[in-house]
């Protein structure tokens, strides 16, 4: 079956799998319904799961279907946000006794991705060519945790090429390189003692962990550009009469470049150090996860675009416009501002059609994915599509009041048909492969994949 046929035989069925997804919204591992629906449904589509719990994580698996070389994989996520519960109803609303909501539309990601899997696969046996696709189901990306587990445990290795998307608010083949970031506690070991009756006794934990902080926000003046500082305090002590013995704090570092993170990294463990002597306390540190920087194959974008020009996008009915219109609304952004930033007539038409061409250069942006890391090791590309007006905020509700309803769908079946088509030309032209090859390799340069952590 071509792809064209595939995805006007099953788009139905992909909408309400994404729907099923939407309605089960998971945390990061514990993903077993949403990973159990993928799996079912890869099955029924001929795939075989060559492992169930991938790399030790519950909620990973790879599947597989076809014969030989070339390996192509499609990378699914699945995971759900907490405290973005929310009805699809175009204002905030959400749904009572539900914590986790789709604020991510991993719910169409991982829907995408399989959909995208098995037409690939169905019309490589029509054109009775060798190849096989594969699906890796990768859980717990909202925590930075799926596919940097999966690609220490050389799950990704034996690829040719990679190939994802992600819901956004406008269509285009990813030049965007994510940031290279470190997730990392800081816990301070001092001596309790009364706060009143013998401070004298007392080292706070607490105190150095105040410290740390007024000397990272010092830090942040003097980093190279692009690198970004968040944290949380995870522990301040219990009371305030007693002299905390321990405190914790918990800082994200972000950097353009993996080597820059490590520089700030770096410092920061200094400035740990520095908090630790000023107070004659003791720390510990615990990495929790990180990734690098992503690797940008403009062969492979160039790919993926002639795609995009080839395949419509979504047409917009009137009522999925209204709905955009009144999430705008309620996102308080005027048609002034929405026009500003995208264009004559994007509030009127909140919903992106066509898709936006390569500039020919990597563009950092900001925020981070684990998608980064799979990039080290395959040639891998990602599309964006438009699943929700033009400047909606991802990680809100009005993300998840649209992955779970038609406009959301309509930007899956584009991106699962713009990465089947994707996949099939790779599988099916060799030259084109080793062109992306030798890009792929021209964009690593001299560098080698280091887990960041
Ligand atoms: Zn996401």
């Amino acid at each position: 079956m071509s792809i064209a046929d595939w995805y006007r035989q099953y788009s139905e069925g992909l909408a309400a799998l994404s729907r099923m997804l939407w309605d089960h919204p998971e945390a990061s591992e514990k993903e077993y319904i949403s990973s159990k629906l993928l799996k079912q449904y890869l099955v029924s589509h001929g795939f075989e799961i060559l492992e169930d719990g991938a790399a030790g994580l519950e909620t990973a698996f790879v599947a597989s279907r076809g014969n030989g070389r070339p390996y192509i994989g499609f990378l699914a996520e699945y995971d759900a946000l907490p405290g973005l519960s929310q009805q699809c109803v175009p204002s905030p609303s959400p749904v009572s006794g539900q914590e986790y909501g789709h604020g991510c539309g991993h719910n169409l990601l991982g829907t995408g991705a399989v959909g995208a899997a098995v037409a690939t696969a169905c019309a490589m046996e029509e054109a009775s060519v060798p190849g096989t696709v594969f699906l890796f189901g990768c859980p717990s990306e909202e925590v930075m945790l799926g596919k940097i587990v999966m690609a220490k445990n050389h799950i990704f290795d034996d690829l040719d090429a990679a190939i994802s998307w992600h819901p956004g608010d406008r269509n285009r083949a990813s030049e965007e390189s994510y940031q290279a970031m470190l997730s990392v506690e800081y816990h301070f070991h001092g001596k309790a003692s009364h706060a009143a009756m013998a401070p004298d006794q007392g080292l706070s934990a607490l105190d150095a962990v105040e410290l740390m902080d007024v000397g990272v926000n010092y830090l942040r003046e003097h980093v190279p550009a692009g690198v970004q500082i968040h944290y949380v305090i995870l522990n301040g002590g219990d009371k305030p009469n007693i002299v905390p013995d321990k405190a914790a704090v918990w800082q994200f570092v972000r950097a353009a470049t993996t080597a820059d993170l490590h520089k700030v990294a770096a410092r920061m463990d200094d400035v740990a150090a520095g908090a630790a002597k000023m107070t004659g306390t003791t720390y510990t540190k615990k990495v929790l996860t990180g990734c690098n920087e992503t690797r940008i194959v403009p062969a492979l974008v160039e790919v993926m675009n002639q795609v995009m020009d080839e395949i419509p996008g979504p047409e917009w009915s009137e009522e999925e416009e209204q709905y955009a219109r009144e999430i705008l609304d309620h996102l308080g952004r005027t048609r002034e501002e929405t026009e500003a930033a995208f264009g004559e007539g994007t509030y009127e038409h909140p919903l992106h059609a066509g898709h936006l061409k390569p500039t020919g250069r990597t563009i950092d942006i900001l925020g981070s994915s684990d998608l980064s890391d799979v990039s080290y090791i395959v040639p891998t590309c990602m599309l964006f599509a438009a699943c929700y007006p033009y400047g909606t905020p991802n990680h809100s509700w009005a993300v998840t009041a649209c992955t779970g309803m038609s406009i959301g769908q309509k930007g899956m079946l584009y991106a699962s048909r713009v990465m089947a088509e994707t996949g099939f030309r790779l599988i099916t032209d060799g030259e084109l492969l080793d062109r992306v090859k030798a890009s792929f390799r021209k964009a690593l340069g001299t560098s080698v994949y280091e887990p960041v952590q």
